[in-house]
């Protein structure tokens, strides 16, 4: 069986590492925002080159406290995409806010800059476009119209733990982002997790309190908040996952270009890099319209893979009402054609040439 990730073969490079730090840890009953918490924030915002970052218990909540951090609420309308996990509307709605969702572009599957512009009304608080997959989304012309509008960028980097523009990190071009460290990601933890980053201070003593009941001094409450904090268990793992993130995301690319090179040949549309930004390849995403005969192929074959993702937002039950008179053909057709294949640091050659060959014989016949 080959699957999507294959987190033992990781498991296996770092074990001695993490078994040592764990162990330490349990030793010292530290559990909650303790050393590993705060080294580990320390050494994130460092490598993200933004002023804050802090751990909390999911990225859906990271995404969530950061547009409650921004001042988003009841009445604003934020800007996304449908093509993207439910959690980045969730989080819009938690906050009281109405996602507008607006299509994507056809090569990238990221955020369209033109439709948010034409999407921009006097209720419009903030955009918050999703790196999907692991390419960062359009930032500068996102950003241009954040800055004429005077609306708040809220990035969703769930998918892109280390991808950047121009050296600079998704997470650190917004005024705040939310990454998460679910087992499957980039950067993923033994269980759930998140960050949100920001460089506004303002923000930061904001998400520590959503985080922690409302709080700054124990057992004296600013706001209500949350149990949502990352624990001690997870910052060991994702402090040593992330010593290693580059290497993995240099070995994700590599699995990336040689799935493209050795497709080229196929009537399918291989993943675009537009080039304004590192693609860190969370997802190795195809167009197909022979789809289903290929997801069949692969099955037979013990081969994982899967549709990230087969309905948009605007067409699941929970938004179909509100969505009614949204359209969005870029959207669904992507959705109606898309498959993802295994991807993950461990992915040999001689493994990739085998799903490219179970690939190739569907269009042999
Ligand atoms: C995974 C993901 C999330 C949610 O992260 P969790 O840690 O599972 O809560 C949000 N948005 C996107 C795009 C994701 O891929």
């Amino acid at each position: 069986m080959i699957p999507m990730v294959n987190l033992k073969a990781q498991y296996a490079e770092i074990k001695a590492e993490v078994e040592r730090g764990l162990a330490e840890t349990i030793a010292s009953c530290t559990f909650i925002l303790g050393p590993n918490v705060q080294a580990f924030e320390k050494e994130a915002a460092a490598y993200l080159g933004v002023k804050h970052a802090i751990g909390v218990a999911s990225g859906t909540d990271a995404l969530h406290f950061a547009l409650r951090a921004e001042g988003i609420g009841f009445g604003d309308e934020v800007i996304t995409t449908a093509f993207t996990f439910i959690a980045t509307a969730e989080a819009i709605k938690y906050v009281g806010a109405t996602p507008v969702f607006v299509d994507i572009d056809p090569k990238t599957f990221n955020i369209s800059p033109e439709a948010i512009a034409q999407a921009i009304t006097p209720k419009t608080k903030a955009i918050m476009p999703v790196h999907l997959f692991g390419q960062p989304a359009d930032m500068a012309r996102i950003k241009q119209l954040c800055d004429q509008y005077g609306l708040k960028l809220i990035e969703d980097c769930c998918q892109s733990f280390g991808a950047s523009i121009n050296g600079i990190q998704t997470g650190g071009i917004g005024h705040a982002g939310g990454f998460s460290f679910f087992p499957s990601k980039n950067l993923g933890a033994f269980g759930d997790g998140g960050l949100v980053v920001t460089n506004s201070d303002d923000s930061a003593v904001k998400i520590k309190r959503l985080r922690n009941h409302g709080s700054d001094v124990r057992y004296h409450h600013e706001v209500i908040g949350y149990n949502s904090r990352l624990d001690e268990i997870q910052a060991v793992i994702l402090r040593a996952k992330l010593k290693r993130i580059d290497q993995y995301n240099q070995a994700r690319r590599h699995v990336a270009h040689l799935y493209s090179q050795l497709l080229a040949d196929l009537p399918l549309t291989t993943p675009f890099e537009d080039g304004l930004g590192e693609h860190v390849y969370h997802q190795y995403t195809l167009l197909s319209d022979r789809r289903d005969e290929i997801l069949k192929a692969l099955q037979a074959k013990q081969i994982a893979c899967a549709v990230y993702y087969p309905v948009p937002l605007h067409q699941q039950n929970v938004f179909k009402a509100e969505c009614a008179n949204v359209s969005l053909p870029v959207t669904e057709s992507v959705a109606a054609n898309c498959f993802s294949l295994p991807i993950c640091p461990f992915l040999d050659d001689d493994t990739i040439r085998e799903i490219v060959s179970v690939i190739r014989g569907v269009f042999a016949v």
